[in-house]
Parts: structure tokens; C-alpha cells; sequence
């Protein structure tokens, strides 16, 4: 089976149709999505829309939970706030059912998939130490994380044992061993803060045991004016150039 791994899209259309332009040449079988739909951009129906007709196996993010129950968003910086609230309001019954209704972790053979890490959806997963913490709580070969908008990967070879971080921000390949266990995040569809601003995602082969961390150009323009027109807060798509 092939894979299509996407996290982090945060409502911005036009980075997930290049990326669905980009996938379009790679022959998949299945899409995974990792959490944050929504938050920040000014597209969250359309962009929930193509993930529910992609037929996605998906878990919840922190803004997706906020955007479904704004008491979650108490913690979210005002802008942040501003942009979830907004959301809110856009999204239509169905859509807001949908991100109601997603897990905060799902098992698919040998993969786990989560939003931040296994036991805390809301975990930043940034040292190894956080790494740790999912490769205690995972049963499987491969998680595949995101919600530090960072691509790059863990890899734990001994149980217990500080797992090693690749940080990958210009993308990459990755050839999974027998015999260690592996974090992997794609990186952000939608908004990159690994000061690449091009939009991420991932390719996972379980027949060859390769796993592409790809970066995509799209027009930030195009999707800034979008957020702009809505009256979205100008820090967070000034951002989106600076791929931070
Ligand atoms: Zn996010």
C-alpha cells in the first residue's frame, strides 16, 4: 500500500491543492491526516471537504477540539483565538460533526497516527525526550505525528533508550530498519514553522519500507489575500512567508 501522510493543513486550500496536485503523480492508496484542519486560514470547509472526500483515515487536533468546544482555545495566544472563533462560525453542521467525531489516536496495521504524540493529542513532540514519551505508549512499528509543524523523524533502536532525531525541513528519504521503531512527522500542509515555507508532507511505502518527506512550492499570495479578505489577524499570514 501507498500512502499519502498530510498534518497540519489549518484551513489553507491552496497549500493542499498543490500538495493533492503533487500526490496526484505518486499512485496512492490511502490518505492519512494527523489533526488541525482547521485554525488560522481562511478556507476550513473547503479544505475539510477534500479530506472527507478523500476518505482519510484521521485523528483530531488541538484546533480541531477548539473549534468543536472554543473552551479548548482558553490557552491559544489571542490571534490564534481569533482565527478558531472565526472558524467556528464558518464551519457548517456537518463539517463540525465530522471534527467532533475524530479520534485522538487510530492503529492501521503497523501504524499509529496521532497529533501531537500517543498519550496527549496536545504534546508538543519536540526532543527526544518527548519522543520518548510516544515510543513508550506506541505498539507498533511507525507513528506518525505532527502538530510542531517540523518535518523530521525519530528513530529508536533499543527500548527505553534515547531515541535519535533527523530533522528533515528540506525534505528527504528514509529507509525503515527491521528491528527499530520510528517517529515520523510529515510536516505542515499548511502552515511550516521549520523555516521552510514551502508546504510538507509525506509518502509512506510499506512494500518498499520507504517513507519521502516532500516539500511543495505553492502561491502563499493567494492564500494570504484569502485570509486577509476574511479579516483574518495580519500575523498569521504574514508568517506563512517567513515559514515560521
Ligand atoms: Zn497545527
Amino acid at each position: 500500500m501507498r500512502y499519502a501522510v498530510l498534518s497540519d493543513i489549518h484551513s489553507n486550500l491552496v497549500a493542499l491543492e498543490a500538495v493533492l496536485g503533487d500526490i496526484s503523480e505518486a499512485e496512492i492508496d490511502r490518505y492519512l491526516c494527523l489533526g488541525d484542519l482547521v485554525g488560522y486560514g481562511a478556507r476550513p470547509n473547503q479544505c475539510c471537504d477534500m479530506i472527507r472526500e478523500f476518505d482519510a483515515v484521521g485523528v483530531r487536533g488541538n484546533h480541531d477540539e477548539a473549534a468543536v468546544d472554543p473552551g479548548r482555545a482558553e490557552w491559544f495566544t489571542a490571534p490564534a483565538r481569533y482565527c478558531i472563533l472565526w472558524t467556528r462560525e464558518q464551519l457548517r453542521p456537518d463539517n463540525l460533526d465530522y471534527l467532533a467525531n475524530l479520534p485522538a489516536v487510530e492503529i492501521l496495521d503497523d501504524m499509529t497516527l496521532c497529533h501531537g504524540s500517543i498519550p496527549d493529542p496536545g504534546h508538543y513532540t519536540v526532543t527526544a525526550e518527548d519522543a520518548l514519551l510516544s515510543f513508550d505508549a506506541m505498539n507498533t512499528s511507525i507513528t506518525f505525528f505532527g502538530h510542531t509543524h517540523y518535518a523530521e523523524w525519530f528513530m529508536s533502536q533499543q527500548n527505553g533508550e534515547l531515541p535519535t532525531e533527523y530533522p528533515l525541513p528540506t525534505g528527504g528519504r528514509l529507509t525503515l530498519e527491521d528491528g527499530c521503531r520510528y517517529l515520523v512527522n510529515p510536516g505542515a500542509v499548511g502552515q511550516p514553522r521549520d523555516v521552510n515555507e514551502q508546504a510538507a508532507y509525506a509518502i509512506y511505502d510499506d512494500e518498499t519500507g520507504e517513507i519521502e518527506l516532500r516539500r511543495v512550492h505553492y502561491e502563499i499570495e493567494k492564500a494570504a489575500l484569502q485570509m486577509k479578505e476574511a479579516g483574518l489577524p495580519d500575523s498569521m499570514y504574514a508568517r506563512l512567508w517567513r515559514g515560521v
